[in-house]
């Protein structure tokens, strides 16, 4: 979840709060995770300049069948919501309709959600997945044009992209698909560079899809930010998701791209035993105490540093 869209959330303020003795906040960790990440490759098609994705190296370049099934299976029916990508983009890998196939089968509890740079979504591969099951699919595209795009999502084809997620959109409507409660969502990170253009990106996109999100640039940890500029403040991203890497490590933000704050691995672990474990609740401890310094990961990260967390201070 991105900082700036914090407030959208719902907190679900009647679960059980952590029971730190003498922690400043005490959030509301949900009891078992509610979104699973999967990093199934650890490619991607574009080299965007924001994105450390270029950086990753887990020893491993895709997730063995078995784990990602192995994931699956641990969590049926928790109505868990997939992502089958992390730091990557989805659609590198051609195993996603079978992926999103094996999730939705048996268990009617779980979703499938997709981010996509669009660039790979071809006709072909735009009815393999809405016939493989997929609920959500939302696309990145940062401007209208292709003098604002381009410097953005960098090694991605423009006329690509604004050719072939028009066409998955209109597959997608015409085929029922939309009928069916399949979400579509446009996004699109807002930046000087193409602030004049959003009248039109919206006007353009939002007939066309579910919806349109128009997005702030957020700032990763450990770009750049100094440890004594890190706000003492608890976190809303570590409430009720969990990231699974290609090589089986488990963390529990997004932003973990170099694995800092490894929790556990699905190799050794169930993921209820990750979720519930030593390596997680001491990390929420921390946090609830504001005390991001003493977290390796979370020693360079200002996320939420402007958020009011009051309704959570501690009793
Ligand atoms: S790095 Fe730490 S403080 Fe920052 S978003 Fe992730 S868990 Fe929260």
């Amino acid at each position: 979840m991105r900082p700036s869209q914090a407030d959208l959330i719902e907190l679900e303020t009647n679960l059980p709060r952590s029971a730190n003795k003498g922690a400043q906040w005490r959030m509301p960790y949900a009891a078992r995770p509610r979104y699973i990440q999967l990093e199934t490759v650890t490619k991607c098609n574009a080299a965007c300049p924001f994105c450390p994705q270029n950086e990753l190296d887990r020893g491993v370049p895709k997730m063995p069948d078995e784990m990602w099934k192995k994931v699956v299976d641990m969590t049926r029916g928790w109505g868990i919501t997939y992502r089958p990508f992390l730091t990557n983009e989805p659609f590198v890998d051609k195993r996603q309709p079978e992926i999103t196939r094996y999730i939705k089968e048996n268990d009617p509890t779980a979703k499938v959600e997709y981010n996509s740079n669009g660039e790979l979504m071809t006709e072909k591969n735009a009815r393999a997945i809405l016939e493989a099951g997929v609920d959500i699919l939302r696309f990145s595209i940062d401007g209208l044009s292709r003098e604002t795009y381009e410097p953005s999502r960098v090694g991605v084809n423009f006329d690509s992209v604004y050719e072939r997620v028009p066409r998955f959109l209109e597959i997608w409507r015409e085929e029922g698909y939309e009928e069916k409660g399949v979400f579509t969502e446009v996004r699109c990170i807002k930046v000087p560079e193409n602030a004049h253009e959003m009248d039109d990106y919206v006007a353009f996109w939002k007939p066309k899809c579910s919806d349109v999100l128009l997005t702030d640039l957020y700032e990763w940890p450990w770009m750049g930010q100094k440890a004594a500029d890190v706000p003492r403040k608890p976190c809303l991203k570590i409430l009720d998701e969990l990231f699974v890497y290609a090589n089986g490590n488990v963390t529990i933000c997004c932003w973990d791209v170099h694995e800092r704050a490894v929790i556990g691995n699905v190799n050794e672990q169930t993921i209820e035993e990750i979720w519930t474990g030593y390596a997680a609740n001491h990390m929420r401890a921390l946090l609830d105490d504001g005390r991001r310094d003493l977290l390796h990961l979370c020693s360079r990260c200002n996320a939420y540093e402007d958020y009011d967390f009051s309704r959570f201070v501690a009793e």
